[in-house]
């Protein structure tokens, strides 16, 4: 950022009164503007004991597969955000109940939160969108492991199938720290009580 989105004077860095820390400030007309995480909001559409997956048809991880996910506009909700993206990457038609909330990932290291919903294919008229090449189903023994686009995917399948052995399905959130030799840790930092089998 390099121009005041007010007044267009050029902006500099710097620690406002009664704030800690660096921001782009404008000394003309004393706007600040701050940089906060963004929030990527998706779902895991379930038909069966099968999960739907998108192949990135853009980058980054051209060519991996990955949930419908994106991030989320002004003025929607997390869960509204999360159905619009599987539309629009998946043409996939979904139901979520009252308990769809499932994973929530902190990335700190990249400035974001991903939050994933559980949710239910209505049909299978699913249809790749713009931003994807292919959509398919896949039950566990099918699901490309190798070819997983992003680990906070890769995570929250794993945990699905093996809820899905249990029938139960707890909120579980994770802090994911990415390394400077590109490895990536992901630590359960919070766990909700077992949901009853229905
Ligand atoms: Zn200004």
């Amino acid at each position: 950022m390099k121009y005041c989105h007010q007044c267009a004077a050029p902006l500099v860095q710097k620690i406002p009164s009664g704030d800690d820390k660096l921001r782009h400030c404008c000394e003309a007309c004393d706007s600040v503007f701050y940089s906060n995480p963004k929030n990527v909001v998706g779902t895991l559409p379930v038909y069966g004991d099968k999960v739907l997956l998108c192949k990135r048809a853009i980058k980054p991880r051209f060519g991996k597969w990955t949930l419908p996910a994106g991030f989320m506009e002004n003025g929607e909700s997390s869960l509204d955000g999360a159905i619009r993206e599987t539309i629009e990457e998946a043409g996939a038609h979904i139901q979520v109940d009252a308990s769809s909330l499932y994973t929530l990932f902190n990335l700190p290291s990249i400035n974001q939160v991903y939050m994933f919903f559980r949710a239910s294919l209505v049909n299978l008229d699913f249809a790749a969108g713009a931003e994807s090449l292919e959509v398919d189903l896949f039950g566990e023994d099918e699901i490309p492991w190798d070819e997983i686009a992003f680990p906070v995917v890769r995570s929250t399948l794993e945990h699905f199938f093996q809820d899905l052995k249990k029938q139960s399905y707890p909120v579980r959130m994770f802090n994911v720290q990415h390394h400077e030799d590109m490895s990536v840790t992901t630590t359960l930092i919070s766990l909700s009580a077992e949901t009853d089998p229905s």
